[in-house]
């Protein structure tokens, strides 16, 4: 049994927090900590198989802990793509070695990816997989579904089956449109231009489209504009079920980060507008936003040192999207409340998942730069760097077992 006593509760009163382990362990946090239910993160690409110079599930796990991130929900853009039980099954094994070689039993699930020449394989993955992921526009890897009639048939199974359908919600032809008109620009700044948000439009009026032909639950991944905030909104109020994501880079970043963070600040879809960047925490306050997934998407230094064109598309966040959360309460733009719903008991209930005890201590008082040299993950960067933030995880409990950041 782990006992700690004198934790702060989220409604600010003093408690004591037993939590079931093998280990007997009594601590005093005299008051100075407050308990967060572990995080979870369901969107992660953590890179196993076929990308583990950029990242492993030994330093992902590393860095989970190290952000208070208690249960990671992996995408299936690896090499081979995760799009057959029998891929998600030697995943799965990949990863438990590498969780047992490091000690750290991080809670995880996995998404399967939607390949059209493998639908038959979906339903056979029904109880191995959190959901089904389907890329509408091309990002890192080979998964891609841009046909409307393979798109119609994936909703129809995943309806059939029960099954989450997770969108990346961009329109693959006005992205390819776009990449024609801006051929040989070098300044990473176009990335926005070229993922013109009408791409990101258009996907998403076409997945409500569909989720209202099938009945289907879907959640729209990183939204990042107002009018899919608009779209999701209404859709909500019809009662279908629609879930929306949004990442911290959406939310704490905008367009002029490209200026002093090249193609760092490059990542699909990308970065927008400071009034898209209001849209979406009003649509935090008014809970069309069910989810904040960190898309920790790792590239080494040397590939994002690349020229733009060049340059892969996705940043890590696992060890920043509580502190960031934390500084955004601080700047009261955000509650303690909305942090544990948005982080946690949403994605409890829209996933259907077995609760835990699992817990992640967090010193709201705590200030730090946020600090590449310090990082767990291995890629070794982090968008954010440089950034003071009030707020971080001091000790992540996961099955039992304490780990101290
Ligand atoms: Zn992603």
């Amino acid at each position: 049994m782990i006992h700690i006593k004198n934790v702060c509760q989220l409604d600010g009163t003093v408690g004591s927090l037993t939590i079931p382990s093998s280990e007997h362990i009594e601590l005093d946090v005299e008051g100075k900590l407050t308990a967060f239910p572990g995080c979870i993160d369901a969107h992660v690409h953590l890179r196993t198989p076929g990308h583990t110079h950029k990242e492993d599930w030994r330093t992902a796990a590393q860095a989970a802990m190290a952000g208070g991130i208690t249960t990671v929900f992996d995408m299936p853009n690896n090499d081979p793509s995760c799009v057959t039980k029998e891929r998600v099954l030697a995943k799965k094994q990949e990863i438990d070695q590498q969780l047992q070689e490091i000690g750290i039993p991080l809670d995880y699930q996995l998404w399967l990816g939607a390949h059209q020449n493998h639908f038959n394989e979906i339903g056979k993955c029904k109880d191995l997989v959190i959901g089904v992921k389907a890329y509408m526009g091309s990002s890192t890897g080979d998964l891609l579904l841009d046909d409307p009639n393979a798109l119609d048939e994936l909703f129809r199974i995943a309806a059939l089956e029960n099954m989450i359908v997770a969108v990346h919600a961009e329109d693959e032809e006005i992205l390819e449109e776009k990449k024609r008109q801006f051929l040989g620009y070098s300044d990473p700044a176009v990335h926005s231009q070229i993922r013109d948000r009408k791409a990101a439009i258009k996907a998403t009026q076409q997945v409500i489209a569909l989720t209202e032909k099938y009945n289907n639950q879907v959640f729209i991944m990183h939204v990042s504009t107002k009018e899919e905030i608009d779209l999701i909104r209404e859709a909500k109020k019809r009662e279908l079920l629609v879930y929306a994501e949004v990442t911290p880079h959406h939310l704490f970043l905008n367009e002029s980060a490209y200026v002093h963070l090249g193609t760092k600040a490059q990542m699909n879809p990308p970065l927008r507008t400071v009034d898209d960047q209001k849209a979406l925490c009003e649509a935090i306050q008014d809970g069309t936003v069910d989810t904040i997934g960190s898309d920790h998407a790792p590239h080494t230094h040397a590939e994002k040192n690349l020229p733009y064109g060049k340059a892969p598309s996705g940043v890590p966040g696992l060890e920043t999207t509580l502190p960031l959360l934390c500084q955004a309460y601080h700047d009261d733009k955000i509650s303690l409340e909305q942090i544990v719903r948005l982080t946690r008991t949403n994605a409890e209930i829209i996933y259907d998942l077995p609760s835990n005890k699992d817990y992640v201590l967090v010193d709201l008082e705590l200030q730090k730069v946020v600090d590449n040299a310090q990082l767990k993950t291995k890629c070794g960067w982090s968008p954010f760097a440089g950034q003071m933030l009030k707020g971080w995880p001091v000790m992540t409990i996961v099955q039992g077992k304490i780990f101290y950041v």
